[in-house]
């Protein structure tokens, strides 16, 4: 074991801070300290990014977005860094659908009761779930169709748990218009290799394979140790690492603080934690009319889209969130495509046989399984406002707390709530 850096050494008029964490979060802190402070940041894996991942090594020709891969219109600070980097994004082509008692339907506008519900949700109690809140408000089968899609809604696009998540919590979000969607054609990844290049001209040190166990510290004074024996040091440490690794104790990538976090570890469990599987198909030929862009369906994967409907070599992804995605991580490649291929069957009309044979090629993605994440994305259960308050804090102004988990706002779960939340920790480092 050796010593990396020992930060007497160098000028005291710079701080040395580490960040763990390679994601858009730790990059975001990464690019705003650096040239203020000496940075160094470590990431576990083998590559920067995290969820954010365009591969372009697959079976599936092309890129492959594993995680992140649309931009919401609404999401300013995304947007902002995509202009600035040059990165081409476009809109998203073909409309959206929903499967009505078996057939496809141009999706309408508006669920009915679905503004009421909102309103109400403005003023709900804050602990009260989605599931409580709907039987609360909305008893009787009048509503059925509502409770449906405001389940379906919460189950797949915020991986949450109608039973868990909090009804309030789920208002700011909901209530926002939902905007342009926008894809990079080129890979999210992009992004992440120009944040990186900034914190790399800005002289910061990034060292990837660098997996954190361990965090020895007192104020003003961090000893972080990696899974190899390597030692860094350093007068500050900003952890950027999911949820669901901190959540997950006695996990590879799970760090251990000495002293002991009491307060920020029993908050991060109060924190929800959602799960997603990510099927990418690749068939021979189109499998649906060219104006169908994004269909919601109650098929095992109930969502599918494509970027490219009128090509010949056509590419659908299919995507489950939420507790059925959590029931059925364990299952293997196999048993998942054989249930992603009778979903697109059902969705689309086509037989399953036939569809099979179209397929050229197929790649599940389960995040559950990625030890560096362990899970898709954070929601708001009802303790969470709190939580996130306290995970927030920093302890004795040298342990600092980052990441799309921490995030509160109208963008929850995404790339931008990840950029806000390295913006705001760096902010706070920078006020000490
Ligand atoms: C399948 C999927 C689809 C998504 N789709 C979208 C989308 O379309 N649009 C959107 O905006 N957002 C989307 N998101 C969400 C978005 O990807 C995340 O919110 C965002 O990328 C999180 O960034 P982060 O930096 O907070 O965390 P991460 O990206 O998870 O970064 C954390 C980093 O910490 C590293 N790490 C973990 N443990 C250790 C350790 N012990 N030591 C060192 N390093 C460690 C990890 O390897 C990782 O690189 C999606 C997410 C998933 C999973």
């Amino acid at each position: 074991m050796f010593i990396y850096w020992n930060y007497s050494e160098l000028s005291m008029e710079k701080q040395t801070i580490l960040i763990i964490g390679g994601g858009i979060a730790g990059l975001t802190a990464c690019r705003a300290l650096a040239g203020h402070y000496n940075i160094t940041l470590l990431e576990g894996s083998g590559r920067l990014g995290g969820r954010v991942f365009s591969d372009h090594h697959n079976t599936v020709s092309g890129v492959v977005e594993r995680g992140a891969e649309f931009v919401h219109g609404g999401a300013k600070n995304t947007l902002d860094f995509l202009k600035e980097a040059g990165i081409e994004y476009r809109k998203m082509p073909g409309k959206m659908y929903r499967t009505e008692n078996g057939r496809l339907e141009k999706l309408q506008d508006f669920v009915e009761h679905w503004d009421k519900m909102l309103d109400k949700m403005k003023g709900a109690d804050e602990r009260l779930t989605l599931d409580e809140f709907l039987e609360q408000e909305f008893p009787g089968e009048e509503y059925a169709e509502l409770k449906k899609q405001a389940r379906q809604y919460a189950e797949g696009f915020d991986l949450a748990d109608p039973a868990k998540v909090s009804a309030a919590g789920l208002y700011e979000e909901w209530s926002e218009e939902e905007g342009e969607m926008y894809h990079i054609p080129q890979g999210y990844s992009a992004l992440v290799d120009f944040m990186a290049e900034k914190c790399r001209e800005q002289s910061a040190e990034i060292i990837v394979n660098a997996l954190v166990k361990q965090v020895n510290w007192q104020k003003d004074d961090v000893t972080v140790q990696c899974a190899d024996g390597t030692t860094y040091k350093a007068h500050k440490l900003i952890v950027t690492v999911p949820v669901g690794v901190l959540q997950h104790i006695g996990s590879d990538a799970h760090i251990d603080f000495n002293p002991a976090l009491e307060n920020h570890m029993a908050a991060i469990q109060k924190v929800g934690w959602g799960t997603v599987i990510k099927a990418i198909l690749q068939f021979s030929e189109p499998i649906a009319d060219e104006d169908v862009g994004f269909v919601i369906s109650e098929e095992i994967f109930p969502t599918w889209w494509t970027w490219s409907v009128n090509k010949d070599n056509p590419v659908w992804t299919g995507w489950m969130g939420g507790p059925r995605a959590k029931e059925l991580s364990g299952l293997d490649r196999d048993a998942l495509i054989e249930k992603v291929l009778v979903s697109c069957a059902n969705i689309f009309d086509i037989p399953v046989d036939r569809l099979r044979g179209k397929l050229k090629a197929g790649e599940i993605v389960n995040w559950q399984n990625d030890a560096y994440v362990l899970g898709g994305y954070s929601y708001a259960t009802t303790e969470t406002k709190h939580a996130r308050e306290i995970l927030n804090m920093p302890v004795e102004d040298t342990i600092y707390f980052a990441g799309e988990g921490l995030y509160e706002g109208s963008e929850p779960g995404t790339v931008e709530a990840a950029i806000v939340s390295g913006l705001q920790v760096a902010g706070k480092v920078m006020v000490r």
